[in-house]
């Protein structure tokens, strides 16, 4: 099956369960922010953005688990900011899955391999050696990591940890391949550091999955490259969304990046022809959302946004209309149900009721629609099924080629603000250092094939800079 049956069939359950009892609007997924802190500063993040001034602010654990009961949703998506960063995120994923909830826990990826250490420590015993050695065989853990864990003291083996489950999937933020992803994420290394996350997680029997979020000048080869990749490392499922212009990301792209949103974000036309392909990615890789929302990406239909099912509780509430807008902040679900006027908001039949809505179409306002039956058509009910419960697609082969392709930037390891800002302070450290990032890309355009596809949307700083190190260099 493309996706666990378990999983599919409390999804299944819970639709027909508020069909049955004609409930107008409900939960399916919590997108729960206990915190909005992140190690990292990506483009076109409107999290850290938008809620910079409480950005040390946390949601009490309780709290957190009473809105989870409270929305009922079967899935909660644990994001940010950063989620491993919450102090109490082992005892948020225990009292989630005490719930009976699907959690997805979003990640950048930084620290997951210290959280499955963490794991590791809790349950080693000598029938784990064969798993401890593949992990130091593939460079996954280091000999002194793999020490600690063998002589964990009582304190490290008593620790709540993050365990392998059926029901929880490390969901990790990939926007590209090494070059793009690094480049979005403003920091060299983080393409790697998921990768070997993702490899050792598999080696443990933790489900993995990706998220990507695809902007203006994501290029579309590399999307399908991404995903072979990711196939051949048995990924168990992608989501893919449109990028989403918001106020907060908009502003900071302006402020901070002298860069005009408008080169970064998508319009509806140009999300269906990035996403013309949707569906045969759909038959290929087991890509996550329904099929019915893929034939609305891939331009076929129309629906109508259903914000309210995958609302977003954070530090000031539960968060209206949506994810990525923000009107208002209320204390309740049910409050914020019947407070909200929905009938303002989503784009009907190509007309777009709010103008901030107009180009969105983003998974988590439309994704839910194509589950819950807005826009019916025939045959929908029998399409959703069949790729849910469809075997799934095989993992592509890992190859040297595919590989190569992959990695296809230059991780050293420091940011490339701060690599850049090094080289041009020093012109010799720009001639003799590690080949940046920034010569590289220079390199490729004077070669022919900078078309501007790489998807880094920070071309404007990073082209800015790279003018600045040839001229430090002629000098
Ligand atoms: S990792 Fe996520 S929360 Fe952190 S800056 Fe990037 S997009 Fe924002
Ligand atoms: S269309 Fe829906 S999800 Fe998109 S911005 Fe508008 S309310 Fe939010």
């Amino acid at each position: 099956m493309r996706f666990p049956f378990a999983l599919s069939a409390k999804i299944a359950g819970h639709i027909i369960k508020h069909k049955v009892r004609k409930t107008p609007r409900f939960a399916m997924v919590l997108q729960l922010e206990p915190l909005h802190t992140c190690n990292l500063t990506c483009t076109g993040c409107g999290r850290i953005r938008e809620y910079s001034t409480s950005l040390k602010d946390m949601v009490p654990l309780e709290k957190c688990l009473a809105v989870a009961a409270e929305c009922e949703a079967p899935m909660v998506s644990i994001c940010g900011g950063e989620p491993l960063i919450y102090p109490k995120i082992e005892e948020l994923v225990a009292g989630l899955r005490e719930q009976g909830r699907i959690i997805y826990i979003c990640t950048n990826g930084v620290f997951m391999r210290k959280k499955m250490r963490d794991y590791l420590a809790t349950v080693y015993s000598p029938e784990m050696e064969a798993k401890l050695q593949e992990l130091l065989k593939q460079q996954l853990v280091t000999e002194k990591e793999a020490e600690q864990i063998r002589n964990a003291d009582a304190a490290a083996k008593s620790k709540v940890v993050i365990r392998p489950n059926q029901w929880m999937y490390w969901n990790v933020h990939v926007d590209g391949l090494e070059f793009t992803h690094d480049l979005i994420v403003e920091r060299e290394g983080v393409f790697k550091e998921c990768i070997a996350a993702i490899k050792m997680a598999k080696i443990l029997g933790y489900q993995t999955a990706t998220n990507t979020t695809v902007y203006k000048e994501t290029d579309v080869q590399e999307l399908e490259d991404m995903f072979k990749f990711l196939s051949s490392l048995d990924v168990d499922g992608h989501t893919i969304s449109p990028g989403y212009d918001y106020d907060a990301a908009k502003k900071d792209m302006v402020k901070r990046l002298g860069k005009d949103p408008k080169e970064f974000f998508l319009t509806r036309d140009m999300t269906r022809q990035k996403f013309a392909k949707i569906e045969e990615w759909g038959s290929l890789f087991t890509i996550f959302g329904t099929p019915v929302y893929q034939e609305f990406l891939a331009g076929k239909r129309e629906l109508t946004c259903t914000a309210w099912a995958i609302p977003t509780y954070n530090i000031k509430g539960w968060k209206a209309p949506c994810y990525l807008m923000t009107d208002g902040h209320y204390d309740g679900y049910q409050e914020m149900l019947s407070k909200v006027k929905w009938e303002n908001y989503g784009v009907v039949n190509g007309k777009a009721r709010d103008p901030r809505c107009e180009h969105c179409m983003v998974h988590c306002g439309y994704d839910p629609s194509g589950a819950l039956g807005t826009n019916y058509q025939r045959g929908d009910n029998w399409k959703n099924f069949k790729y849910n419960f469809w075997p799934r697609p095989k993992p592509f082969l890992a190859s040297e080629e595919l590989t190569k392709r992959a990695y296809n930037g230059v991780s050293i390891g420091k940011g490339h603000l701060a690599e850049a800002k090094a080289a041009i302070n020093s012109p010799r450290a720009a001639m003799n250092g590690a080949q940046s990032v920034f010569q590289r890309r220079d390199e490729e355009a004077h070669a022919g094939n900078g078309n501007g596809s790489c998807g880094s949307g920070d071309t404007t700083q990073r082209d800015e800079l790279l003018a600045k190190i040839a001229a430090a260099k002629k000098d």
